[in-house]
């Protein structure tokens, strides 16, 4: 993000940076749990793990073969053989059926275990089986076509330190050291509602006037991309008693809440009417556009946001305020978007005493980045979103970032898409 500003921030108003932080610092890290590893995915570990044998833990055939005495065939040629009797087999998955012993060869597959007395395999190929007898054409080095025990990870070793995040890689090499419950940060259950009595779900045709949640499917998507659980709660009339009974009766699933709309000085704005008095949540102007006016605070302790009504400011604010702040609940280390310098195809125009979040869309080119203007900057504009893959910051005292000047932009998915 982009210098604080501080002081250019306009009357009432708390720059961005500020607003951020307020909410970073008033969010932690969730309890972690031990999950499956199929739940741990994508997860952050919360402590180190130490492996607890060697990795792997027996030493096994890479080839299939004879495991011998490397000292028995040390001489041995196409034109004179080391004839070593064959006593057994080593099969995968089971205990060797015999040792070996001076002048003796155990057959073995791929992936069996070495049987006790032998240190090394000959390939099938520099064989010949006469019976019971088996010729070995070449000599093999000591170890040669072996695996060894703790080759991978050593017994004691850690395997993976806090902090890290379960990928692939990471989920196999768990399940390999036998760790089937990992403790992870889990993904925040985020419990969506949408405020507003003109407001009808998408399967409904509006009457006049009325308006389709667009914010509810849009958080879903946002909360999906991040990594949390979305939980539709859906759409909530403009009243406060069923407002505080929708967010009360979703605490036991919840471990934050979004809501969208309610959260100006409107005589219906219902989110405020109902946290207003309990102090609990605090409502305050931040000094951007679009997503001026924001809620802040705990609802029995879990992280509450209020978001104005309208799909762009829900976008940006989940952008700017709430994606860092459930990467922190996540563990996550990095909590920001990336960000590049990108020069400007058109003139931005925004309030000369906030920040503005510019929609763009940004592409690499020979010169560098460049950034153009997907629309107007009207909150509503929900399609100018659609278009871009970018929000370029402009800092409050710029009224107008002139075409050709350059700009920082946060990169909100990747620009290849
Ligand atoms: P509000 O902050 O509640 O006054 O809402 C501001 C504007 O956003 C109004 O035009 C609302 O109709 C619109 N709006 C509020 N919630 C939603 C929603 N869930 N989906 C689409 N538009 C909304
Ligand atoms: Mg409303």
């Amino acid at each position: 993000m982009a210098d604080a500003h501080v002081h250019d921030a306009g009357e009432g108003l708390v720059p961005v940076e500020e607003a951020r932080e307020r909410i970073l610092a008033q969010v932690a890290p969730l309890q972690p749990l031990e999950l499956p590893l199929q739940e741990a995915e994508g997860c952050v570990l919360a402590a180190d793990l130490v492996a607890e044998t060697d990795i792997p833990d027996f030493a096994s055939s890479a080839m299939d073969g004879f495991a011998v005495r490397a000292s028995d065939v040390a001489g041995a040629s196409e034109d004179r053989p080391a004839e070593l009797r064959i006593v057994g087999r080593a099969l995968i998955g089971r205990r060797p059926e015999a040792t070996v012993g001076g002048g003796e060869a155990l057959r073995i597959a791929t992936g069996a275990p070495i049987p006790a007395g032998a240190d090394a395999i000959v390939p099938i190929e520099d064989c010949e089986v006469v019976g019971d007898r088996v010729r070995v054409l070449r000599p093999v080095p000591e170890g040669k076509h072996i695996r060894p025990a703790g080759e991978d990870v050593r017994a004691g070793e850690v395997l993976l330190r806090a902090g890290r995040r379960l990928g692939a890689p990471e989920l196999g090499l768990l399940a390999t050291a036998g760790f089937s419950h990992p403790p992870v940060h889990p993904r925040p259950r985020v419990v969506v509602l949408s405020t507003g009595d003109e407001l009808v779900p998408p399967t409904q045709r509006p009457e006049f006037g009325q308006v389709r949640d667009s914010n509810g499917y849009l958080l879903y998507g946002a909360l999906r991309e991040v990594g949390a659980v979305p939980v539709m709660a859906g759409i909530v009339p403009d009243d406060v008693e069923a407002f505080k009974e929708a967010v009360f009766s979703h605490l036991l699933q919840a471990d934050a809440f979004i809501s969208s709309g309610g959260v100006s000085v409107g005589e219906r704005d219902v989110v405020k009417a109902a946290f207003f008095k309990r102090g609990d949540v605090s409502f305050y102007r931040v000094a951007m556009q679009p997503g001026m006016p924001q809620g802040f605070g705990h609802v029995e302790g879990k992280p509450f946001f209020g978001l104005p009504g309208n799909p762009v400011s829900v976008f940006v604010s989940f952008e700017v305020f709430i994606r860092p702040a459930l990467r922190k609940m996540m563990g996550r280390r990095q909590l920001y978007r990336p960000e590049v310098t990108a020069r400007l195809e058109a003139d931005v125009t925004g309030p000369r005493d906030k920040t503005q979040f510019a929609r763009v869309r940004v592409r690499r080119t020979a010169e560098g980045w460049v950034a153009a203007p997907t629309g107007g900057r009207g909150s509503n504009l929900i399609a100018t979103v659609s278009r871009a893959n970018g929000l370029a910051i402009i800092p409050p005292g710029v009224e107008t970032a002139p075409a050709g000047s350059e700009v920082r932009v946060m990169v909100f998915r990747p620009t290849e898409d």
